[in-house]
């Protein structure tokens, strides 16, 4: 599973950074959570086919987070798309798409679905879910979380030891049903072993909030916006500071920090912003357009 930091910058892009955009490629599915400008061309020159993208996530209607979106719809349908794309978000997003399809000419050769999301609607696909949670910016905005499925799997050797060779009865005991076997009880935690999914947690923009925290835990990837230092958040209302990215990551107990939708204030500075989330929350760094991230599956606990 990799996922990509695709656009960094907040509000306006600057000449190395693009608008806000991520991406998880997972089993050949590509999910893209906002689709500031510039999205496309970076997903070209990382060759991330932007064909093979399922499903569009917008934390937000402001323009930083979905600017690219009539452009990335047009491409999909000059490349001659015929399999459906899904665009999800807060409240209002079936309308905005709705607009957005009526703007200018031109012709689709494929369905778009969107659907206005509410906090904890899983959206499932296969072998992951989706769940959107209420963040503080002002507007209907939400963070994202990506969670992998837990695989369950048998312990040959256990199931060995116990006499259960090729059984049938697997297919129970992984259902977490206890089963009889020879005239003996077999409790499924006796042989199946859970491998927790991986989790990957997107913030969109947000104050540093309570809710984020608790949706972010455990994450191995969370993906936050620093869009300041922290001496001038008092004057970014909605928004978090290098410093908060870093006490969010830390409250949360995450894996990594992955910072990213930086004031164009910082451009060339952004080390500052670095350091600032590192003095907290260590296992930080800056998120880059196209800088990918590699998350190998977790081992049996
Ligand atoms: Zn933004
Ligand atoms: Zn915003």
């Amino acid at each position: 599973m990799k996922v990509y930091t695709v656009g960094t910058s907040s509000a306006v892009p600057t000449s190395e950074r693009g608008l806000a955009a991520n991406l998880i490629d997972f089993n050949g599915e590509r999910l893209l959570f906002d689709c500031g400008e510039g999205t496309q061309r970076t997903l070209m020159k990382e060759k991330l086919g932007i064909m093979k993208i399922s499903r569009v996530f917008i934390s937000h209607w402001h323009a930083d987070h979905f600017s690219g979106l009539l452009g990335l719809i047009q491409t999909l349908e000059l490349e001659g798309r015929e399999k459906p794309l899904y665009i999800y978000g807060p409240p209002r997003t079936e309308e905005f798409t709705e607009r957005i399809l009526d703007t200018g000419y031109f012709n689709r050769s494929y369905d778009i679905f969107a659907e206005d999301l509410v906090e904890g609607e899983e959206v499932i696909g296969e072998d992951y879910q989706v769940i959107p949670f209420e963040v503080e910016h002002g507007i209907n905005a939400f963070g994202y979380v990506f969670q992998e499925n837990d695989n369950v799997k048998a312990n040959k050797d256990k199931m060995k030891e116990l006499g259960l060779g090729e059984s049938p009865k697997i297919g129970e005991l992984k259902e977490g049903k206890t089963v009889e076997w020879n005239g003996n009880k077999i409790e499924p935690e006796q042989v199946v072993e859970t491998v927790p999914g991986r989790k990957v947690v997107y913030s969109g923009d947000t104050s540093k909030c309570q809710n984020l925290i608790e949706h972010a835990e455990h994450s191995d990837l969370l993906i936050h916006e620093a869009t300041c230092l922290h001496e001038m958040i008092s004057d970014r209302r909605g928004h978090t500071s290098a410093l908060q990215a870093g006490e969010i990551a830390s409250e949360a107990s995450v894996a990594k920090l992955a910072l990213t939708h930086f004031s164009r204030r910082y451009r060339g500075k952004e080390e500052e912003l670095l350091e600032e989330a590192k003095s907290i929350f260590e296992d930080t760094e800056l998120g880059q357009d196209g800088k990918m991230f590699d998350l190998s599956p977790h081992r049996p606990e």
